[in-house]
């Protein structure tokens, strides 16, 4: 066993000598990054903060996504803020010296509100009952009028942070306090503050600024100086890929979010390609295989260029990476390295696959 793993790690170190695509992980615990870091990931690529708000917490942002008041939501702000700074300062330990692409929350809308149709009936029967509350019917009348027919395309991402005030400030000063409190310790941290969902550099600009303002507070400084930061941006839409000239003004990396990237380009719904329909479509031999597997380079991937190249000659360092699902796949990885992306980002047991591909694509010169 020992000479197989001595094996192993020869050919990877083989593989990582001519390799110029770096591989990161995609993780949201400080557990799940030092697995990783044992598999070889040279910083965190995606960091999803979805995963952070459910159980206990879940409540919190329901009530700052519902609040009426700026009391009430900065009640819930206030709780939330030394959660997630422990939740960052674990990420941070496990992956000291590395970077660590941090996201703000993007999680489709309903998630985070009371089901539509449930609280429905529970308000028939109370006022059946003669039991109605006048609290409950508001309830019902925020809930309705928050309600999407499509969360996915809804308010999601950047546009939930926008909409919500007090939100993503409340992550981005997480992310630079606990930063900033382990650059005091000596800890080297490079984190990189992600939006999601972007479509227009307006949202972007509207985020960044609040980002300018939290990282200049005294608990964010380090030596009288902001922390060390990056913001950047993923490119999930079309349309961001086709304005990346000007997103790349403000944004000092672009992340490739293939998966929303192929939803959004082929209009495939992601939540319904596991449903028997969607799949049987996807397997009738008209795509090959399915463009959620294995990039499609021709639409999706001429978007992930067009942007490369656009973005670039704004920016001539760009920082460039892919954090979609395909980040992992061997054939795309090889189409990443071609682009002339920076890194690759991957589930932390697909990382040995994709850092052997890089590396073939670096020895084999393409
Ligand atoms: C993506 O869209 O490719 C992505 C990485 O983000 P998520 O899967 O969380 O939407
Ligand atoms: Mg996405």
């Amino acid at each position: 066993n020992d000479d197989l793993v001595a094996a192993v790690d020869r050919i990877m170190r083989h593989a990582d000598g001519g390799r110029r695509l770096k591989v990161r992980v995609n993780a949201d615990t400080g557990e799940d990054c030092a697995t990783a870091r044992t598999f070889g990931a040279e910083g965190v690529g995606l960091c999803r903060t979805e995963h952070m708000f459910l159980g206990e917490r879940r409540e919190l942002v329901e009530t700052l996504v519902l609040a009426e008041t700026r009391d009430e939501r900065e009640k819930a702000l206030a709780a939330l803020l030394p959660l997630q700074i422990e939740d960052f300062t674990a990420i941070y330990r496990a992956m000291e010296g590395l970077p660590v692409t941090i996201r703000l929350l993007d999680p489709p809308l309903h998630e985070f509100l009371p089901d539509l149709t449930e609280l429905s009936v529970e308000v028939a029967v109370a006022r059946e009952r003669g039991e109605l509350t006048e609290e409950k019917e508001e309830l019902l009348a925020s809930v309705r009028r928050l309600h999407e027919q499509n969360p996915m395309l809804g308010l999601r991402g950047v546009r939930l942070g926008i909409a919500v005030p007090g939100l993503y400030a409340m992550q981005v000063r997480a992310i630079t306090r606990a930063a900033a409190a382990l650059a005091a310790e000596g800890i080297t941290v490079l984190p990189e503050i992600m939006v999601p969902l972007v479509g227009t550099v307006q949202e972007l600009q509207a985020v960044a600024a609040e980002i300018a303002e939290v990282v200049a507070e005294p608990e964010s400084l380090v030596n009288g100086e902001p922390v060390e930061h990056q913001i950047g941006t993923m490119i999930e839409l079309p349309r961001a890929a086709l304005v990346a000239a000007q997103i790349a003004e403000t944004a000092e990396f672009f992340s490739f979010g293939t998966n929303d990237l192929t939803q959004t380009t082929w209009g495939f719904s992601r939540d319904d390609v596991e449903s028997s329909f969607f799949s049987e479509y996807l397997e009738t031999g008209i795509f090959g295989v399915s463009p959620f597997e294995s990039l499609d380079t021709e639409g999706v991937g001429e978007l992930v260029e067009i942007a490369s190249w656009r973005g670039r000659e704004v920016r001539h360092d760009l920082k460039l990476g892919i954090c979609g699902e395909h980040g992992g796949d061997p054939d795309s990885v090889h189409f990443f390295h071609r682009a002339g992306l920076d890194y690759v980002s991957c589930s932390p047991f697909r990382i040995p696959v994709a850092r052997l591909e890089a590396g073939r694509a670096a020895v084999a010169g393409e």
